[in-house]
């Protein structure tokens, strides 16, 4: 019998995710909170619910990619949420970038239902969730990871076990914390290139094969060259993400500075409405000090 799988969070990520599930073949069940956003499903084959405790009822594996550990706690634990309708045997696949903390939380309320849980964070943004190329970094059960590896692999590239519930998320913060730290440095020698009458896009060509070249350079310097600002992923995502690193940093007692700067920086543009902007603006924080706009 096919395994059927319900998709709950049909957003950036979510439905291009969700659509690499149906052509690999899978049964699909989905809900998002938007119904503009389900509607799209209804000629897809897959069916549409309203609640996610109906997802738990019909559903073998649910995959959860919501915005922050609040929504995961109101669709899991809420009323209506998914533990309503969980059963022994099912199990949660929570995709969604969270306090690691929070993923513990969860998978002990739904231990008790006996209902299994992996936190699955991603990295690769939206390109990837469309190519099916994500990087998935997985915490919980090994046993559970196994039999779940094909269903995460449909969406991926690469599908890496990293620990028990909540490692996936400690994986995904030390990411997160890369990849704002990278923006920053690119922002910073892009602006300074400007500033310093050499043209950013040559500077970028001259380096990108050396030791600075990176994933976050080819993907970010063309973009803030080109003032494309889209998202993406969004500024107020990306803070989410900082202070989830910093408040587990703290907590177990590791100082992180270059984070905590990159964290005001996003703040400042916040302050000046860029935070639903792609983090690749990171750029305007530097090029506001400066006075100076990079293009190409
Ligand atoms: P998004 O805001 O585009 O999508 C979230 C979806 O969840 C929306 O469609 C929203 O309507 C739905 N939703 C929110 N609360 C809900 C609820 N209570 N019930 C039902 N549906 C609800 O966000 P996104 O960019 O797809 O990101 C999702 C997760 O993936 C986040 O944790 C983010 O940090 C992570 N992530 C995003 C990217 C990226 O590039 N966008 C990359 C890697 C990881």
């Amino acid at each position: 019998m096919k395994l059927k799988i319900g998709f709950i969070g049909l957003g950036i990520m979510g439905k291009p995710m969700s659509k690499n599930l149906l052509k690999a073949g899978y049964d699909l069940v989905v809900l998002d909170r938007n119904a503009l956003v389900t509607e799209e499903y209804e000629g897809l084959g897959a069916i549409i619910v309203q609640t996610p405790k109906e997802v738990a009822e019909v559903a073998d594996v649910i995959i959860t990619m919501l915005p922050n550990s609040p929504q995961v706690e109101e669709v899991v634990l809420g009323e209506n949420g998914l533990i309503e309708g969980a059963g022994s045997g099912k199990v949660l696949i929570d995709m969604s970038s969270i306090a690691p903390l929070v993923s513990r939380e969860v998978a002990l309320k739904l231990a008790q239902k006996g209902m299994e849980m992996l936190d699955a964070p991603v990295s690769g943004g939206e390109p990837k969730a469309i190519d099916g190329t994500l990087a998935v970094m997985v915490g919980g059960s090994k046993e559970i990871f196994d039999q779940y590896y094909d269903v995460m692999k449909a969406m991926a590239g690469s599908v890496v076990y990293v620990g028990e519930i909540g490692a996936g998320n400690i994986a995904k913060l030390a990411n997160q914390t890369i990849v704002a730290i990278n923006i920053a440095a690119v922002s910073e020698a892009l602006v300074l290139a400007q500033k310093s009458g050499v043209n950013p896009e040559l500077v970028y060509q001259a380096i990108r094969g050396g030791l600075a070249g990176s994933t976050v350079l080819d993907a970010k310097a063309p973009l803030m060259m080109d003032r494309k600002f889209d998202p993406g992923f969004r500024i107020n995502l990306h803070m989410k993400d900082l202070n989830n690193v910093l408040e587990t940093s703290h907590e177990v007692g590791v100082p992180l500075p270059l984070t905590a700067s990159v964290l005001e920086m996003m703040q400042a543009l916040k302050v000046d409405g860029f935070d639903s902007e792609d983090h690749s603006s990171l750029v305007k924080y530097y090029e506001k000090l400066a006075n100076v706009e990079v293009g190409r």
